[in-house]
């Protein structure tokens, strides 16, 4: 947690935020102006992105506790937040521990329609800002490029028919494919931003992969019937920090 401020501890869950968060603060301070008659408003959009990514966050990590999981820290960052959440390895498990954050705001999607409409004129942009982060929170996180939401999602379910490791390998490999289609898009739309996640995308999409196929190597051992005291196998490679697994928002 270096580099953080411990925030508050709600549901015996600390809520830490990365110090390069106020980075963001700064940007949207200076680039937000045009929107709104003053700046406080801008204020309050940044802090509205902070709310909606923090339910999404507890979405996951109460989700993780539900089954047996392990779920005691939630970070926000730059790039969004992240739930370190420890679940048990079964697919139901991780699928619902997953399921859980983008089903938060899909829950707000309801109640923040049925907000009383604003009378003043920067209310009525916040609102609108307000619904366009949720949704686009949702949207961005479903996508199948795995570790983001939908690619876990995806892993959840290939779990039932292909186990574990294959399961996470052909994940990976549909997340790679999702990674070059973000580089393409972020390319066209000349998006640094984007671009600059996808990198991290890449990253652990990449360190998903290795560990898939490490997994797989352990099944193999363990499913072989000789002793396998003789047998060498490759040593794993070291496992992405899955514990400590990123659920980009
Ligand atoms: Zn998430």
């Amino acid at each position: 947690m270096r580099g953080s401020i411990h925030l508050a501890r709600i549901a015996g869950i600390d809520l830490y935020l990365h110090s390069t968060w106020f980075l963001v603060l700064l940007y949207e301070l200076s680039g937000g102006a045009g929107r709104y008659s003053s700046q406080w408003w801008v204020l309050y959009e940044v802090l509205a992105l902070f709310a909606i990514v923090t339910l999404h966050e507890f979405g996951h990590a109460l989700a993780c506790r539900q089954v047996g999981g392990i779920a005691n820290k939630i970070m926000l960052w730059p790039f969004g937040g992240i739930a370190f959440v420890d679940v048990p390895p079964r697919p139901g498990a991780t699928l619902w521990t997953i399921a859980a954050g983008p089903l938060v705001n899909v829950a707000l999607v309801p109640v923040l329609a049925f907000l009383p409409a604003p009378a003043s004129p920067d209310a009525i942009q916040l609102l609108r800002a307000v619904n366009y982060i949720n949704l686009g929170l949702l949207v961005f996180n479903i996508l199948p490029v795995y570790p983001l939401d939908g690619g876990q999602i995806l892993h959840a379910l290939l779990w039932y028919p292909l186990g574990r490791a294959r399961s996470l390998l052909a994940t990976t490999v549909v997340g790679l494919l999702g990674v070059a289609g973000l580089f393409f898009a972020a390319w066209r739309l000349d998006d640094l931003w984007l671009a600059a996640i996808t990198v991290f995308i890449l990253m652990y999409c990449w360190s998903g992969l290795k560990f898939a196929r490490a997994l797989a190597r352990r099944e193999l051992s363990a499913a072989a019937s000789l002793p396998t005291a003789d047998r060498t196998f490759p040593a794993a490679d070291a496992p992405p920090p899955a514990p400590a697994r990123p659920l980009l928002k």
